[in-house]
């Protein structure tokens, strides 16, 4: 078996060993190679199950946390999909396989840049980056089937609830910026909505504003 051959299967069973159990999660995460959106010196360990550093001071999540954030969300082929916090693009283009259409925000304007550079390499042509403050939702393309938030807030957005169609699912991080946050699940019903937590995770915080970059 080549080196690529066998750092696949080893990234894959990481995966379901950590919980990772849909098949087309599995799937597009084998087809979308992590190591197009990590740049420098970390670029050898995009297949270790870690988050690494990328620009502008933010992170690629970890592998693992990525699929469980996919597989909570359920996209469906026709689901038109939001995600905050588009950071390295990672997250965005493996939602590009499973969704009709996925629009990322990102506060840092480098980052959209470089993500935009990386989905036209992989031909992923569904997915649009936007240079904006995600908390504020996504007000022309709503209502969103799902919302998916990478960076923690201290309660969900209340733009981003008012943009979820009724059936929707938003899945996000709650919780101070330097603690252990919770992973939740909301869905949205015709009469309200309901509120899941799914697991302690940590990310950087949600930020109000356009950044420097
Ligand atoms: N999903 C990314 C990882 C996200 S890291 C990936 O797959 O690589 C969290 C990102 O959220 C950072 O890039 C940060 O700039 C961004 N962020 C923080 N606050 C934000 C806000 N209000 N609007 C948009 N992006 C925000």
């Amino acid at each position: 078996m080549t080196n690529e051959a066998e750092r696949k299967m080893q990234f894959l069973f990481a995966l379901r060993s950590r919980g990772v159990t849909d098949t087309r999660v599995l799937n597009a995460m084998e087809r979308i190679d992590r190591g197009a959106f990590v740049r420098g010196i970390f670029a050898e360990r995009a297949y270790e199950d870690m988050p690494l550093p990328i620009a502008c001071g933010q992170t690629i999540s970890q592998p693992s946390v990525v699929g469980l954030m996919t597989q909570a969300l359920n996209v469906q082929p026709r689901d038109k999909v939001l995600e905050i916090g588009t950071g390295s693009g990672y997250q965005a283009a493996i939602l590009s396989l499973l969704a009709r259409r996925v629009y990322t925000i990102d506060r840092h304007r480098r980052l959209v840049r470089e993500a935009r550079q990386v989905f036209d390499a992989l031909g992923l042509a569904n997915v649009t980056a936007f240079a904006a403050d995600g908390s504020r939702g996504l007000p022309d393309q709503a209502p969103f089937d799902r919302i998916l938030v990478t960076a923690a807030a201290e309660d969900p957005p209340g733009p981003l609830l008012a943009e979820l169609r009724i059936g929707g699912i938003m899945v996000l991080p709650v919780g101070q910026s330097d603690t252990v946050q919770s992973l939740i699940k909301v869905t949205r019903l015709d009469t309200g909505f309901d509120y899941e937590e799914l697991r302690p995770v940590r990310f950087v915080p949600l930020l109000e504003g356009l950044g420097q970059d």
